[in-house]
């Protein structure tokens, strides 16, 4: 059964730690001690790739290295132009009240198709 302890050097609770543990050091009390690993340390780094660069069929990066669904082709280097990377491309969001508008406008229109049906359907009956 997975037990809590606290932090050897923080008192920080630590979950589901093993049965025979006297001693636990707390993920947070670890980084500090060994630093970030290098991985995640990169992806800090600005790469000029776009998010889910190596989820697109193709990639060609500023230098000419060009990838597939984020493999390199070493073969293709150089060969490609460099995929264009638009950063101050923003998912546009509409404000509330453009959202009301938006409905507003919605409901007009249904609105109108309402009319037109009920007015069909009176020039059907009693009209002309
Ligand atoms: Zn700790």
């Amino acid at each position: 059964m997975a037990r809590a302890l606290e932090c050897d050097k923080c008192n920080r609770i630590v979950e589901n730690v093993g049965d025979l543990a006297v001693k636990v050091t707390c993920s947070y009390c670890t980084m500090m001690m060994t630093g970030l690993p290098e991985e995640s340390k990169s992806t800090y780094k600005p790469t000029g790739r776009p998010a889910g660069w190596h989820f697109m069929n193709e990639f060609v990066d500023k230098d000419g290295n060009v990838f597939h669904r984020g493999k390199e082709q070493p073969k293709l280097f150089g060969t490609l132009k460099s995929t264009k990377v638009d950063a101050k491309k923003k998912i546009k969001r509409r404000t509330k009240n453009e959202i009301l508008i938006a409905r507003a406008a919605e409901k007009k229109v249904a609105l109108k198709k309402a009319v037109k049906k009920q007015k069909d359907f009176i020039n059907h009956n009693f009209g002309g």
